[in-house]
């Protein structure tokens, strides 16, 4: 039987709400719709693959851990300013490197760089222990408090230099750098157990690096090339000297 639709059609202007992404922030302040749309885009556009990877991206809420003047931009396609002159990377490259690392819910994961602490609750979504490491103290105190208050608990976040790695709790099924890091550092290779995974951005110069994949073997490492990027310098003993 015919009779009036049970909801009504969008008029045209809440259709464009729904399609140009001009919308106002939205009333309740969760950013479902705007975190669904980024996870669309990692799938469609980047090629994110991974269930898990993906899963997480579209679990954990990014808009907490920038500053509350840039909320509104957290979903966007950029990577954005955090405290002390550091960002917060684009959502693709934390997907990307995320999905290098190949974790599930058995891994033990180091993290160099935690800075706001994003990137660290992306992996905690998905691995069993994730050890997170920030030399600038303040986003190291500020990055643990918000994980705990998410309710994060199979992270910590400690601060001191990265580069060294964090040798009481190795060997690591996985290691993220999110710094550029002028060469490999040695450490972080020899804290690897053997098939481990590091993923770093390494680059002459201090402003561009190639992200990097190194597969720990039996009898030494292999390397992977995955394309250009652009972090913030790794400054400590084996990185960039400031
Ligand atoms: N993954 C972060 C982005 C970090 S930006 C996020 O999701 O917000 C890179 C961070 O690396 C900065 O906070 C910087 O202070 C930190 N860093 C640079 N060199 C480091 C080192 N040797 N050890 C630990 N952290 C370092």
């Amino acid at each position: 039987m015919w009779g009036p639709p049970t909801r009504a059609r969008p008029s045209p202007k809440e259709s464009s709400f729904v399609l140009t992404g001009q919308e106002p922030p939205e009333r309740n302040q969760d950013y479902a719709l705007p975190r669904d749309r980024m996870c669309a885009r990692l799938r469609d556009h980047y090629g994110i693959r991974d269930p898990g990877v993906l899963a997480a991206m579209r679990a954990v809420p990014r808009h907490c851990f920038v500053p509350e003047a840039l909320q509104s931009r957290s979903y966007g396609d950029h990577a954005l300013p955090i405290s002390a002159n550091q960002t917060i990377s684009q959502p693709y490259i934390v997907a990307r490197m995320t999905e290098l690392l190949e974790i599930d819910k058995d891994s033990c994961v180091l993290e160099i760089g935690a800075g706001s602490g994003y990137q660290t609750a992306v992996l905690a979504r998905i691995a069993g222990q994730v050890y997170a490491i920030e030399r600038i103290a303040e986003l190291a105190r500020e990055a643990q408090t918000r994980i705990r208050q998410l309710g994060i608990y199979n992270a910590t976040i400690k601060c001191f230099d990265g580069t060294l790695g964090w040798a009481a709790r190795a060997p690591y099924d996985a290691i993220l750098v999110a710094a550029g890091a002028p060469r490999i550092p040695a450490p972080l290779v020899a804290q690897l157990k053997v098939g481990g995974r590091l993923v770093v951005p390494v680059g002459e110069s201090r402003e561009l690096q190639s992200l990097i994949r190194v597969v720990r073997t039996e009898t030494g490492y292999r390397e992977e090339d995955h394309g250009g990027c652009a972090f913030v310098p790794l400054i400590g003993q084996h990185g960039w000297s400031k």
